[in-house]
């Protein structure tokens, strides 16, 4: 009677019916463990990297819009399969409201894109080059122009970010007549830069969020 094959008995055999040697089989599995160990370790700062882009505002509407008429993805359904609900996926496009970092997870796995496709720095080409124009019939209107980039107070919202890193627009911020915050203590001025950032009638401490009331000033780019 054969004797049982087991894992470690198991033959294995190279091309053309050719059993390997151990030694041979230890090399591939090696070889094998040390292309997933890169693969994972390559995966893994991909993700270090679109996380610190995410973070500094770099994700851009425009290709938001795109990725998802790539795949006939609208309505509800999108909201729900990122996490979130209407109108989130929709303002994400209008550039008014920044995904968080689980959202912009979700929405590249439900588009099939990596992260970093929505993070790019090249601009989208310009409608009037490219042959698209050739298909507008008499009286059709060209489609909206690309949205290029998220509103500060949306980035800032969703990270804490309070400048866009592509046309460089900052967040209100406020003159701080507290020079420290009076929730956290956290110090208002950096050198000569107010940090202080705030909206309509009311200051926010970018460390805690807290907020008291103030007049606003727009931050010069
Ligand atoms: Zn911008
Ligand atoms: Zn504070």
């Amino acid at each position: 009677m054969e004797p049982a094959v087991t894992v470690e008995s198991r033959p294995r055999w190279g091309k053309a019916g050719v059993r390997l040697t151990e030694q041979e089989a230890a090399t591939i599995d090696f070889r094998n463990a040390c292309r997933a160990t890169e693969a994972a370790e390559r995966a893994e700062r991909d993700k270090d990297a679109a996380y610190g882009s995410w973070k500094a505002g770099r994700l851009r509407p425009y290709l938001i819009t795109y990725a998802l008429d790539r795949h006939g993805l609208y309505g509800p359904r999108v909201d729900v399969a990122c996490g979130t609900e209407e109108p989130a996926a929709d303002e994400w496009e209008a550039g008014v409201r920044y995904p968080t970092w689980p959202e912009f997870k979700a929405l590249a796995a439900l588009t099939l894109y990596p992260l970093g496709h929505f993070l790019r720095d090249a601009n989208p080409i310009p409608f009037e080059s490219t042959s698209m124009r050739f298909h507008l019939k008499p009286g059709m209107k060209p489609p909206p122009e690309p949205i290029l980039c998220f509103e500060p107070e949306a980035i800032w919202a969703a990270t804490r970010t309070p400048r866009c890193p592509w046309c460089c627009r900052g967040v209100q911020t406020v003159m701080p007549e507290c020079l420290f915050c009076p929730h956290c203590g956290a110090a208002q001025m950096d050198g000569e830069a107010v940090r202080t950032v705030g909206g309509e009638g009311f200051a926010q401490c970018p460390d805690c969020g807290g907020r008291w009331p103030a007049e606003t000033a727009a931050v010069p780019a």
